[in-house]
């Protein structure tokens, strides 16, 4: 360490990526023998800051927080220094501020009209208007004359954003340096000595701030980190109007050397995480201090969970930087849970998740209901939503059971859970009310407090119970933090949506502690790295894509406008990037460099900057040999099992024999065993089924559909309930896209019907424009925050590639009809199902509909009709939406296809229409428009506007009308029996059955059927 004074009470000095903070934390503590309270030391990152503090306590020199620190957090200290009133918007503030200046001026613009979209332009306008602050950008002036529409649209929030920011006397984090800058400027005794290392090419609040500072403090010395750009110098500091002093031969050449250096490559990402874990365990057994051993990489919310895994596999302790995100607890998703439940309006399966959280007050629960109950009877009762809805169905329901002289047990357990949901819901009913969000919260955390949220239920060990406390103190803080007062007041409120948007948002960035080991290896990101110094660094993932990042700096701007307003382009990004890289490796006396030649799902290609260690003396290396893991474990009890060995370790003998006797025996051959749905006349569970199946319970053709293809498809979903999967497309389940595609037709339609309109050629346009504010209007329900979602969005409402998007291939399709006389008249016509309020046909009956089997048994069903068109004289097309494939007149036939023909017994009976013709209506991005399917073959002629396809001979369609009667009353027979037997022929499994992995179908049980003929043939199972 240079022991040496500085020669000027205010001075500039070179540093290069390899100056360690050494000599600026010696001035600084010279500096604070005059004034200790007003003598600042400034580092680029809380991690070195917290370290220097710590390094200087362990010398027996206690620091207080506040004089090593950041440059924001020195903004911030001395705002609230000097007025503790000043307000400085917190993320989440300036994101609801600009969401709400979307909504203001959604009108006018172009690119803000979707509220769909608001959540993730919000945070990409937020990182936007960050740069703008930072950088001191004239938006959109900046850009010339040749500005396009995006550019005004964007220039427009911006300008209301900075204004209300004015209006309300508040600062965003670039605006606050602005502000300690003007501080000084009026307050000049707040600096005494100053000491600022190692900020890298400062933007230029940053740099307005420092030279405040330079200019205030009686004692200033800037260590400035300085690397020539390719061409010209980089930033030399001359802004800061210091003497500086010369520049150091050493700062020139800066190059990676006076270390050792070693790179090694790996075939794959998990082999690197491996070989860089097995390289810390074996340090650490001969005899290196784990703190002296730190990894990084280039993203390490990417990396960390991969080293994570290996770690805690192999047995080092560790501590990190970083966490897993907050969302990640139970208590939070649990809690986020509650959002979802009154922000979706109270559906089954939300109720159902509330129901099943382990963090509800036990004295909340009532009677013996368990969640499964409550959701079977709420599906049964034909609650789909709705707060409303669950009184008048259960009741309703109650009043059915009864007529039906359903056994008491059973109508108890109905009026349990109706009062399960009545109680839940005075609970949470507050919530429904928009209000300014810190009334809101005040209102959440009562409820989740009714709840029992904040008394965590007993844990299993005590790591788990703190993990438990951990995410429900981040919550709390959370909380806390939305609960401030608004700085907008009570100008705006917030609903259920719109707060568990902005918890969500909230929690985005939020961690919860992983590795706590104080004593562990240290796991940190790059740019954390700055002054730090260990014996040992892993620098991992060392690959193209993630350095040097080149994406583009701005989001919603291209190149050629980032030159244009001279923000950061991606050259200067890349030099950023190359300086903490040659940071990063002057902090330790060894390193390791590596990279994967894959991650699994694609090559990856080692970054430029590995070239170049190389070039400057750095050596190939073998990877170590990596240590046995459970994971290896696993895999070697595998080989054991394949051997027709019994593994030893981590297996108990009995399950392994359980679950080969399942395989090999139990599914093997004809499907006779409960594993294949064939439930025995023994069986504890017959009796409880035949309650829930038989001509007492009410059926809906799609499950009847299900039943006939697959009988264990049809237990698994209605008799187990089971739930599907959360799928990973961003898009949601097929079924979540075709409920959206319903729930806009049947408002666009019967708005029209309603006003005496029908859909004609000559109103084109007006019924496009309606139905795309009506699919936005749906969109608003359901906010969707990802660009996947928008983008198909687009399509689906105005095309891609200059063709018309679904809405209007419907609308061609609609305008082929308009000479027919058959119109449009019933939407979403529903029988036995509770009334969905506005969203059913007002003519719906709630009442399940009985109708006579040909073998004289009463079956009762429930439906909901998408579409029926009438004639004045009663004839009528019934017409159900398709948005994937769908059946065929063979398997109308056949009987795997009930829906049609069940609909029209169903409309003849409740309406006294005439059902003529059953059609399915295509719609999708491939086609659009009605296939008639079932008819009576003397009407083809008068529905020929539905394209009739197939041949049916005259009385053959009442006989197909009948047959579905007959089918139906034969597979509730098979149920009842407690025969749910797999699909007899798996080539007709549908694609997307969400079973698949968990009958004989999944792939790996199909792979071994190759060689042992496992799957029987449909004869064979008797
Ligand atoms: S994959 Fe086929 S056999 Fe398995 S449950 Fe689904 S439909 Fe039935």
């Amino acid at each position: 360490m240079n022991q040496t004074k500085p020669a000027h009470q205010k001075s500039l000095q070179y540093i290069g990526p390899e100056t360690p903070p050494d000599e600026a934390l010696h001035s600084f503590l010279n500096l604070r023998e005059e004034a200790p309270l007003s003598t600042f030391l400034v580092v680029p990152t809380s991690r070195l800051a917290r370290s220097l503090r710590n390094q200087l306590l362990r010398q027996g020199l206690a620091i207080p927080e506040p004089c090593i620190t950041t440059l924001p957090e020195l903004a911030e200290f001395l705002i609230h220094q000097y007025d503790s009133n000043i307000r400085i918007l917190r993320k989440q503030e300036t994101a609801l501020l600009i969401r709400k200046i979307l909504q203001e001026q959604k009108d006018k613009t172009l690119l803000f009209q979707s509220k769909s979209a608001w959540g993730r332009q919000s945070t990409e306008l937020q990182k936007l208007f960050s740069i703008f602050s930072y950088r001191q950008v004239q938006f959109p002036e900046g850009l010339g004359n040749n500005r396009s529409e995006k550019a005004e649209d964007l220039g427009l929030i911006w300008k209301r954003y900075s204004q209300v920011l004015s209006e309300l006397g508040c600062f965003d984090r670039a605006g606050m340096l602005l502000q300690a800058a003007s501080i000084l400027q009026k307050k000049s005794d707040l600096l005494k000595g100053v000491v600022i290392y190692g900020l890298f090419e400062p933007s230029s609040a940053e740099q307005d701030f420092i030279q405040a500072i330079v200019t205030q403090s009686s004692h200033c010395i800037v260590y400035h980190p300085f690397i020539q750009k390719n061409s010209g110098n980089g930033d030399d500091g001359t802004w800061l109007n210091l003497p500086p002093e010369p520049v150091l031969e050493k700062i020139k050449n800066s190059q990676i050397r006076e270390n050792h250096i070693t790179v090694i490559q790996h075939s794959d990402t998990t082999t690197e995480m491996q070989a860089i874990a097995t390289a810390c365990k074996n340090l650490i057994k001969s005899g290196t201090n784990p703190e002296q051993i730190a990894v990084s990489f280039p993203d390490l919310s990417a990396g960390m969970p991969l080293l994570e895994e290996v770690f805690q596999d192999i047995g080092v302790l560790y501590s990190s930087s970083t966490g897993r995100p907050a969302t990640s607890s139970p208590v939070v998703v649990a809690t986020l849970q509650i959002c979802s439940l009154v922000s979706g309006s109270y559906t089954p399966e939300d109720v159902h998740a509330v129901l099943t959280s382990p963090y509800l007050n036990n004295s909340f629960r009532i009677g013996q209901i368990d969640a499964g109950t409550v959701d079977r009877l709420a599906h049964e009762a034909g609650v789909i939503q709705g707060g409303n809805q669950w009184k008048k169905g259960l009741n309703h329901f109650i009043e059915s059971q009864e007529k039906q002289n359903a056994p008491s047990a059973a109508i108890r357990r109905i009026e349990q859970t109706l009062s399960y949901f009545e109680h839940l819901h005075e609970i949470t009913r507050p919530l429904e009310t928009k209000t300014p969000p810190a009334e809101y919260v005040r209102k959440f955390r009562e409820v989740l407090e009714k709840l029992g949220f904040f008394d965590l239920p007993p844990a299993p060990d005590t790591s788990i119970a703190e993990q438990e406390q951990e995410g429900l103190d981040t919550l709390l803080l959370v909380l806390a933090d939305l609960a401030r007062p608004a700085p907008f007041g009570d100008k705006y409120t917030v609903g259920p949506s719109d707060f568990k948007s902005l918890l969500l948002q909230s929690l985005a960035g939020r961690k919860l502690p992983v590795g706590k080991h104080s004593h562990g290896v240290e796991i940190l990101g790059i740019r954390e790295l700055q002054g730090l110094s260990f014996e040992h660094l892993f620098l991992g993932r060392i690959t193209e894509d993630l350095i040097p990042k080149r994406s583009s700096p701005l989001p919603w701007l291209n190149d050629r406008e980032t030159a244009e307003l001279g923000t950061l382009q991606k050259s200067d990004l890349v030099r950023e990037e190359r300086f903490y890289f040659q940071r990063a490796c002057h902090s330790a006396k060894n390193i390791t460099l590596s990279y994967a030649n894959s991650d699994g799902k694609g090559t990856l290609i080692p970054s430029v900057l590995i070239a170049e260690a190389l070039s400057c003396g750095a050596s190939e290396t073998e990877p170590p040999e990596i240590i046995d893991s459970k994971k290896e474990e696993s895999m070697a009890a595998g080989r054991a099992l394949a051997a027709g060995e019994i593994p030893t370790g981590l297996y108990n003998p009995h399950s392994v024999a359980r679950r080969i006797f399942i395989e090999a025996e139990a599914r093997t051959g004809p499907c006779t065993s409960v594993f294949d749905g064939t439930i025995s006349e023994e069986s504890e569970t017959l009796p409880d089924l035949k309650e829930r199946t038989g001509y007492n319970h009410v059926y809906s053709p799609t499950a009847l559909e299900i039943y006939a293809v697959c009988p264990l498809r049809y237990f698994f979903r209605y008799l187990l309930r089971l739930k599907q999967p959360e799928t990973e497309d961003p898009l949601g389940s097929p079924a979540r896209r075709g409920e959206q595609i319903h729930e806009i037709l049947f408002r666009y339609l019967s708005d029209i019907r309603q006003n005496g309109m029908v859909i004609k050629k000559e109103n084109h346009m007006d019924n496009l424009t309606g139905l795309i504010a009506t699919a936005h209007a749906c969109a608003e329900d359901v906010i969707i925050d990802d660009p996947v979602v928008n983008v198909w969005f687009e399509h689906f409402t105005t095309g891609k590639n200059g063709t018309p998007g679904i809405l209007e291939q419907f609308l061609f399709s609609e305008e082929e009809r308009e000479d027919d006389s058959f119109i449009p008249t019933l939407f979403e016509y529903s029988f036995g199902h509770t009334q969905r309020s506005g969203r059913c046909d007002p003519r719906s009956d709630e009442n399940p509909l009985s109708l006579q089997s040909p073998e004289g048994h009463t079956i009762l069903l429930s439906g909901s009709i998408d579409r029926v068109d009438c004639t004045p004289e009663g004839k009528a097309v019934v017409l159900d939406y398709k948005t994937g494939s769908f059946a065929k007149l063979s398997d109308i036939k056949k009987g795997t296809a009930l829906q049609l023909p069940l609909y029209m017994a169903a409309l003849r009976e409740r309406t006294g229409l005439l059902p003529i013709c059953g059609a399915y209506y295509a719609i999708s991005e491939k086609e659009c428009g009605p296939k008639a399917i079932l008819f009576a073959p003397e009407e083809r002629d008068n529905i020929r506007g539905y394209h009739p396809s197939g041949k049916i001979e005259p009385g053959e369609f009442e006989m197909l009308i009948t047959s579905a009667l007959k089918h139906a009353d034969e597979m509730i027979g098979k149920a009842q029996e407690g025969l749910f037997p797999l699909s007899s022929d798996l080539s007709h499994c549908p694609s997307y059955c969400e079973f698949s992995t968990i009958c004989r179908k999944d792939p790996l049980r199909l792979l071994e059927s190759e060689q042992f003929n496992m799957i029987p043939k449909a004869e064979e199972k008797k």
